[in-house]
């Protein structure tokens, strides 16, 4: 039995935690931030994982036909977690207008249904996004999937929603983040373009 207190433990060892002065994807600052690119460098630790996120859904009742991701960090996580449920995985990408669309040669058919995954989820802007490309398609979402939960509770969904570990980092609007006000220059270690 795998522990959230052993999930951080594997996430601290793996140094994908960071401190400094950081610009989510989201938009918002903060002093934190967690780097899952660092904790899937090793492909057992996201074995672990994704099985776990895998039992807790499967534990839940939810059923889906198919993994779907964000990219890039949501990638590769869905990639292990599709492995391990033995369903298929596609992934969504901006395009030049910062649109998240699916391209070579992904499709969604009527009916089909996805459980979405991304590593990190703080306002959950990305996984949204792809929920409605899967809804315009004619598919259904069966459910939202993280390694961690940063959203501190404060993410409206319409599906289950399941993360492995819950973060309490706080993040701030740049107009009032006390690093910015330091003078400390931030860093955007994501990959979505601001
Ligand atoms: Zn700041």
């Amino acid at each position: 039995m795998v522990t959230e207190a052993d999930l951080l433990h594997i996430l601290k060892e793996s140094h994908a935690f960071l401190s400094g002065h950081f610009r989510l994807s989201s938009g918002l600052h903060s002093g934190n931030y967690l780097q899952c690119a660092q904790v899937f460098r090793f492909p057992g630790h996201s074995e672990t994982l994704s099985r776990l996120l895998v039992e807790k859904v499967r534990q839940a009742g939810v059923v889906f036909d198919q993994v779907i991701s964000p990219a890039l960090g949501g990638i590769l996580f869905g990639y292990e977690v599709s492995r391990q449920a033995g369903v298929p995985n596609i992934f969504a990408e901006r395009e030049a207008d910062n649109r998240m669309s699916l391209r070579r040669g992904f499709s969604i058919r009527p009916g089909e249904s996805f459980l979405v995954v991304e590593d990190v989820v703080t306002t959950g802007g990305s996984s949204l996004e792809v929920m409605r490309l899967v809804r315009e398609a004619g598919g259904r979402v069966a459910a939202l999937g993280c390694v961690a939960d940063r959203s501190r509770g404060k993410l409206a969904l319409d599906v289950p929603f399941f993360s492995l570990v819950t973060l309490d980092f706080p993040a701030y609007d740049p107009e009032s983040c006390p690093l910015c006000a330091q003078g400390l220059p931030v860093v955007k270690p994501g990959s979505k373009k601001v």
